[in-house]
């Protein structure tokens, strides 16, 4: 099954789409984890997007499609995937029906004030990228990944100014992708205010 996992930054999108990438044996690709990734690195696509990251602004279009186009081609994703924040503009998502065939669309719904509550008490493992909250989903050991024993650190587009400009672009070029693809007959919602075992099981009473 291809599918699309769409809502704002902190909607928990990551987190699902991990849980349920293990259940169902699909890769989770994740345009952001790909570009930290990159960034990592220090590549030359790193370097390009770096500054752009940490402002909270969208990486130009073209490249975040020829990054994705890249991944989809790998084996294996022949057998189905969820796409974690992409698309994000209509453009990405005009280029991504010129190549893909897309099952299912599910729009995460969440208020700004629990994404700014969620996002500023996120902590991400250096080593593995597993996401933690230091309310809602805290480590056993403070500071320390819980799967792999990583440092776990605070995103820099995870501080505040940089959540409220997010904000302000994921409702200036995401959100009309939830007309978009309520046009073309493939979206679903949960409420994603909840943990993550409530959002898990709309998401798959909604898959069947
Ligand atoms: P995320 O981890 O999904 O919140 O993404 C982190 C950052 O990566 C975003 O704030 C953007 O700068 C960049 N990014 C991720 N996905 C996309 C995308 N589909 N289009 C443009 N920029 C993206």
């Amino acid at each position: 099954m291809n599918l699309i996992f769409l809502g704002a930054p902190g909607a928990g999108k990551g987190t699902l789409a991990t849980l349920l990438s293990k259940e169902h044996g699909i890769p989770q690709i994740s345009t952001g984890d790909l570009f930290r990734a990159a960034v990592k690195e220090g590549s030359k696509l790193g370097k390009q997007v770096q500054g752009i990251m940490e402002k909270g602004e969208l990486v130009p279009d073209s490249l975040t499609v020829e990054l994705v186009k890249e991944r989809l081609s790998k084996p294996d994703a022949g057998g189905g995937y969820i796409l974690d924040g992409f698309p994000r503009t209509i453009a990405q998502a005009d280029a991504l029906a010129e190549f893909q065939e897309i099952d299912v669309v599910i729009n995460f719904s969440i208020s700004d004030e629990l994404v700014i509550r969620r996002l500023s008490g996120r902590r991400v493992c250096r080593s593995c990228g597993a996401i933690y909250h230091i309310e809602n989903m805290p480590p056993k050991v403070e500071g320390t990944c819980d799967s792999c024993g990583g440092e776990l650190y605070i995103r820099d587009d995870d501080k505040i100014d940089s959540i409220k400009n997010r904000l302000r672009v994921y409702k200036e070029q995401t959100e009309p992708l939830i007309a978009y693809y309520r046009d073309r007959g493939l979206l679903r919602e949960i409420d994603s205010s909840e943990t993550p075992e409530h959002s898990l099981a709309q998401i798959k009473s909604l898959l069947g």
